[in-house]
């Protein structure tokens, strides 16, 4: 982030704008919202300008910037236009002390405006940094036609409430006092007319001052294999309304911007084979903050009830008599095998699909390899790295074809999406050549459909049994 936004307080600054065109009118009809005290500098301002001066809502000195003319100026606008003149002025403004803005000239200026969508007081800033305008804008305006125009008004009225709502404790019961104002009871009583507002406002508290505490929950969150747009609806609400999220190492940092920003997010992350935050401190965790009350997210890759010690963790709750629901994701083989353009199962090539995991709490995990062994069989190995040699050896052993078709998909969903695709044969040396690091589920019995692999933007690399001959 190269620019930190930040909201200023106008009540008692001073703006200056240099420059009367339409920059400089650009500019001043966004300023005029505010309460700071405006001059603007020019010596051939536009008559708009000339009529907002006899309107009192700015001062205008129909002449050139001068020294001291920016004493006790908190921001500088340049719009004049004209970049010898914007530097000449910038630079008298900033040995005043203020912040300086050059119209479209970012590398110049101390600071940028944001494209702003206004529901005073709620004000929504837009900023990319000056790279993508056009986007902002499109943002702003998705934005605009989302938000209804009674936001405003919703919140000022809130606001004028916020002393009476401190007879809720502070915290939880006064949250989900204001979450029920805004979303429930508030848009409901604006719909009939703004004079219902205050009063549905004072039933809302007394009924919520006669309301229970809500007791601590937990829910077991299925995050997907990594790309947000993954996330199942309700895995968003639980985020949205957990105090707490405890999460694993494969969550990725755009899910976890989707928690609220007050909530405690707690990082136990587990490497296979690497350090650890051991299961029975993560279960204590669970407990420790269910039992203050908290609304507890535990978020676990993938579906939580795809190798994800859930039991252990629900046994752990379960003893302390605490609620809990599993809401599911989608597990990385429905991922990976998407991402191939492949099908788990298909009429006359496999009846079933197995989900194995490649190493379990004493090691190399043991499976029927007869079984998978033979020709059609398809396998959905998670884990599958560190064991792929042991896994190709118990199959060959066990008959396998060498040049059974296997694919891995690194990074399934997410940006850095790469498709290994190799033979039974070729696996472990396939594995080492590509240098494989991200999270990656390895399919046995299925290759990229033909069509697809062609495809760029699959990423795929073919390291086949007869490169290795
Ligand atoms: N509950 C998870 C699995 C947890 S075990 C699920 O349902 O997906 C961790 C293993 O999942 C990793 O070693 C890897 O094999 C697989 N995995 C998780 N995220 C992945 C991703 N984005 N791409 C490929 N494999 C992934």
């Amino acid at each position: 982030m190269d620019h930190f936004p930040i909201f200023i307080a106008t009540q008692t600054a001073r703006i200056i704008v240099s420059g009367g065109g339409d920059a400089a009118m650009a500019k001043l009809r966004l300023l005029m919202k505010t309460r700071a005290k405006i001059t603007v500098f020019a010596a051939k301002p536009a008559s708009e300008i000339e009529q907002w001066h006899h309107e009192g809502r700015l001062t205008l000195l129909p002449r050139a910037m001068d020294y001291g003319d920016a004493v006790c100026a908190k921001l500088f606008y340049g719009a004049n236009e004209d970049a010898a003149e914007d530097a000449r002025t910038a630079h008298l403004a900033m040995t005043c002390g203020a912040l300086v803005n050059i119209v479209d000239n970012l590398e110049d200026s101390q600071f940028i405006t944001p494209a702003i969508v206004d529901r005073d007081p709620v004000t929504i800033a837009i900023g990319t940094e000056g790279a993508a305008p056009v986007l902002a804008r499109a943002l702003k305006a998705d934005l605009e036609a989302r938000l209804p125009q009674s936001l405003g008004t919703l919140a000022r009225i809130g606001k004028s409430f916020r002393r009476a709502s401190y007879a809720l404790p502070f915290g939880r019961a006064r949250r989900d006092f204001w979450r029920d104002y805004y979303f429930n009871a508030g848009p409901k009583a604006m719909s009939a007319s703004e004079e219902h507002v205050r009063p549905a406002l004072e039933s809302l508290l007394a009924e919520h001052q006669t309301r229970t505490a809500r007791a601590g929950h937990i829910a077991f969150v299925g995050g997907g294999p990594g790309d947000p747009e993954l996330l199942t609806l309700k895995a968003r609400r639980a985020l949205d309304e957990a105090d707490v999220v405890i999460y694993d190492r494969l969550i990725t940092p755009e899910i976890l911007e989707l928690a609220r920003r007050e909530a405690l997010m707690i990082d136990v992350g587990k490497e296979g084979f690497g350090p650890s935050t051991s299961q029975d401190h993560i279960n204590a965790l669970l407990v420790e903050h269910a039992k203050t009350g908290a609304q507890v997210v535990r978020l676990k890759s993938g579906d939580a009830t795809v190798f994800g010690r859930l039991d252990e963790e629900i046994d752990a709750v379960d003893a302390h008599g605490i609620g809990w629901h599993i809401v599911p994701g989608i597990t990385s083989a429905s991922a990976a095998v998407a991402a191939i353009g492949q099908s788990m199962t298909k009429r006359g090539r496999n009846a079933s699909v197995r989900f194995l995991t490649g190493h379990d709490t004493r090691g190399f995990a043991d499976h029927d390899w007869r079984t998978l062994a033979r020709t059609g069989e398809v396998a959905a190995i998670y884990m599958g790295k560190k064991s792929a040699r042991f896994i190709q050896g118990r199959l060959l052993m066990h008959g396998a074809d060498r040049h059974t078709p296997v694919t891995l998909i690194e990074n399934a969903s997410r940006p850095d999406q790469r498709v290994l695709e190799t033979t039974l044969a070729a696996l472990p040396a396939a594995l080492e050549a590509a240098n494989v690091s991200g999270p990656a589920l390895t399919f046995l019995g299925l290759a990229p459909r033909a069509a697809l692999a062609a495809a760029p933007s699959l990423n795929v690399t073919t390291l086949k049994l007869e490169e290795f001959a």
